[in-house]
């Protein structure tokens, strides 16, 4: 398990003492990444410092809010000579604006807060800002330096679902603290669901706000692994799951250099999917692969097609998963001969095996091809996505035009035929009239009916 902290002070002075002990704890729990975020000139030295001593530590240069009284041009300048000659500056920050402590003149934190925004835009970096009880200003000043589409984190996010919306809706990632541990805080762990998966970031904020069960203590990198429950159970996966989706998140935002190689076989939950081919028969209008190369952390992006010996090599111990599932990025029964003899494999270990197909089977091979999966496949999840072959054409495209549909239903009675689970799949997205169409096809189809949200994947 991979983790990354993506905000924590290990330039303070908590850390003076055990700061080898702390990083060393960090990597023992898996964290491969940890940026330090600056408070200003001198502790962004600091930081620079530590990141060029500790490979995995990454920093980012800023000033924060408190200590806008006390700025002058020569720290801002000191700031932007950090960001530009230091390889490991991966970020402007921690800046913005703080009301609740007002240890600084409003306007005294806006000046600040508007010249680093402006480094950010003027060396393409990503921004970790603090906002607290200024939403409006706050929200007002990075729209008016950095546009519509921000690249960058809103930090320790603690506010509500509205200023969470605008967050949301301006790009930013967001990031939960500790505190989305304690037992006080249900209002804010009601709105983590609200942050899709590949917008969450993971932080300690140390040395503050330690989770439970160490609340009170001096918080370090290592104690990141306890946000894991709370995120896992709120978006219904795997801790597992969400270190490798957080993980892949900050290293796209922060570009910190973590590989991220493509993957044949790839887990999710208590499934383990398999990758067979990056080729489709159909350019379905929502796909996740126009815009991504990832599912859940997870780089389907293949250079090669395996084989079945790679991918069996692949599929490692099999004992916890509760199915294997033919998937990825691409129409598995392009490849039907690599499907059925790892599906044989598969069933030899006694894993239930689930196909999922866009049903273009038949027409891709040329015969009827449920025969040759009875006994392989135990379901087969078939995307229907329509109720007729016109509205199905629009949306997904096939390379066999209005043959497809028809072929698609087809192949579904054929599988039921042969006494095959047949499950039909619909994304929300054709709305509510179309869905029932379709849940009442699958009724008559002697199928069950899944409906999947647009853009969740996995
Ligand atoms: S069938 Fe699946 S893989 Fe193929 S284009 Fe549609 S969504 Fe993408």
């Amino acid at each position: 398990m991979k983790l990354v902290d993506t905000h924590c002070h290990l330039d303070f002075p908590n850390y003076k003492d055990d700061l080898a002990e702390v990083i060393r704890r960090a990597e023992d729990a898996g964290v491969v990444r940890m940026i330090i975020p600056g408070t200003n000139v001198a502790g962004s030295r600091d930081a620079v410092r530590l990141a060029e001593k500790y490979p995995a530590i990454f920093t980012a240069c800023g000033i924060h809010p408190h200590e806008a009284d006390k700025v002058s041009p020569e720290d801002v300048a000191a700031i932007r000579e950090l960001a530009v000659q230091n390889d490991k500056v991966v970020a402007i920050g921690e800046v913005g604006l703080d009301y609740y402590r007002g240890f600084a003149e409003k306007e005294n934190q806006k000046k600040l807060f508007r010249d680093c925004l402006r480094l950010a835009k003027e060396f393409d970096l990503a921004v970790i800002l603090h906002n607290r009880q200024a939403d409006e200003d706050f929200i007002d000043i990075v729209k008016e330096e950095l546009g519509p589409d921000v690249k960058g984190v809103a930090h320790c996010f603690s506010g509500d679902k509205k200023l969470l919306d605008e967050l949301l809706s301006l790009g930013l990632y967001i990031s939960f603290t500790g505190n989305i541990t304690f037992k006080k805080t249900q209002e804010l762990r009601d709105l983590i669901k609200y942050v899709p998966q590949d917008r969450l970031l993971l932080e300690t904020d140390s040395p503050y706000i330690s989770p439970e069960p160490l609340r009170g203590q001096r918080n370090e990198p290592a104690h990141v692994k306890h946000l894991l429950d709370v995120h896992a159970g709120v978006y219904g996966l795997t801790p597992i799951d969400i270190a490798r989706i957080t993980t892949h998140n900050a290293n796209i935002l922060f570009e910190l250099g973590l590989e991220e190689k493509g993957e044949i076989t790839y887990p999710i939950r208590d499934s383990l999917y398999i990758n067979v081919t990056n080729r489709c028969t159909n350019r379905c209008t929502f796909c996740t692969r126009q815009y991504s190369d990832y599912v859940k952390g997870h780089n389907l992006r293949l250079d090669f097609e395996p084989s079945e010996e790679e991918i069996i090599d692949a599929l490692g111990d099999l004992s916890a998963y509760k199915e294997v599932v033919f998937c990825g990025y691409g129409e598995p029964t392009l490849r039907l001969e690599t499907v059925r003899k790892v599906a044989s494999f598969v069933k030899g270990k006694g894993v239930k095996v689930r196909l999922t197909t866009n049903g273009g089977g038949d027409l891709i091979n040329s015969r009827s091809i449920a025969p040759e999966l009875k006994g392989l496949i135990d379901v087969i999840s078939v995307s229907l996505n329509a109720p007729d072959a016109e509205s199905y054409d629009e949306i997904c495209k096939s390379v066999y035009g209005g043959k497809a549909y028809d072929a698609m239903l087809k192949f579904i009675k054929e599988c039921r035929g042969e006494g095959i689970e047949v499950e039909l799949t619909c994304l929300d997205m054709i709305g509510e009239e179309n869905v029932e169409k379709c849940r009442k096809m699958a009724l008559e189809l002697d199928s069950s009916f899944r409906l999947r949200k647009l853009h969740v994947v996995g």
